[in-house]
């Protein structure tokens, strides 16, 4: 495993989409970043952990923690889901297996209609949910003296909404052909992407725990500036 020179935040993930985000997100948060400070756990070569925390919080801190551990560098993992109210939450942490394949995205949803068909409107209320979690490894280089020691932060977001009966639009993935976020009547699939950017969970857990990543990053010397 090779960490790139002038490298100061690892997220983990393969997904070049969710690198490209968070760059976004904090470059909004911490403008003096620089180019390449934010890099994928492929640009570093990391293993990946086993996820086997029963929240989406332990899933995403499994994630960073393991990364800090293997680059020596803050890490920043998120974990997502589904969280349909009338099964209790579920697919929850099991969203991308529900129907027993991992990624099977075509599958795990028709298994969820198939499950809701009795349930009406009314009853259908759902959300997208994302934790986001930064953790600092004791001793990395270069971060503001409160994360010296180490440190660990969990952010969360959601986008609230219903399922529709019958998927509906081409963008996106997973659920997103069945999600209305509330207060429109378009489903994920049919938001373009940087609608969907705009209000997803993903977004909001990111952009909260974007200070703080900031502060962190900041480093010793901007500490009595
Ligand atoms: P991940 O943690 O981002 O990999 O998401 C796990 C699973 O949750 C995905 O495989 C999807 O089934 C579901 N999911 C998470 N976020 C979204 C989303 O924005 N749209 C649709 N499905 C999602």
């Amino acid at each position: 495993m090779t960490v790139p020179a002038g490298a100061r935040l690892v997220l983990a993930t393969h997904n070049a989409h969710k690198v490209a985000e968070l760059r976004a997100i904090l470059g909004a948060a911490l403008p003096d970043l620089p180019d390449g400070a934010v890099v994928g756990a492929a640009d570093v070569g990391a293993p990946e952990p086993v996820e086997d925390g029963v929240t989406f919080e332990q899933n995403a801190l499994i994630k960073a923690r393991a990364l800090a551990a293997a680059t020596g560098l803050p890490a920043v993992a998120d974990d997502s889901g589904l969280a349909v109210d009338v099964l209790g939450g579920s697919p929850g942490i099991f969203s991308a297996r529900w129907a027993g394949r991992h990624g099977d995205d075509a599958a795990n949803l028709a298994l969820l209609l198939a499950q809701l068909a009795d349930v009406r409107p009314e009853h259908r209320a759902a959300r997208f949910v994302c934790a986001a979690a930064l953790v600092v490894p004791p001793g990395a280089p270069g971060v503001a003296a409160e994360a010296a020691a180490g440190l660990e932060h969990v952010a969360t977001g959601a986008l609230e909404g219903t399922l529709a009966e019958v998927p509906r639009g081409s963008y996106g993935f997973g659920y997103d052909p069945l999600l209305v976020p509330l207060g429109g009547s378009r489903t994920c699939a049919e938001l373009t992407p940087d609608e969907k950017n705009a209000i997803s969970h993903r977004g909001a857990a990111f952009r909260a725990l974007a200070p703080v990543v900031a502060r962190v990053l900041a480093g010793p010397a901007a500490e009595g500036a």
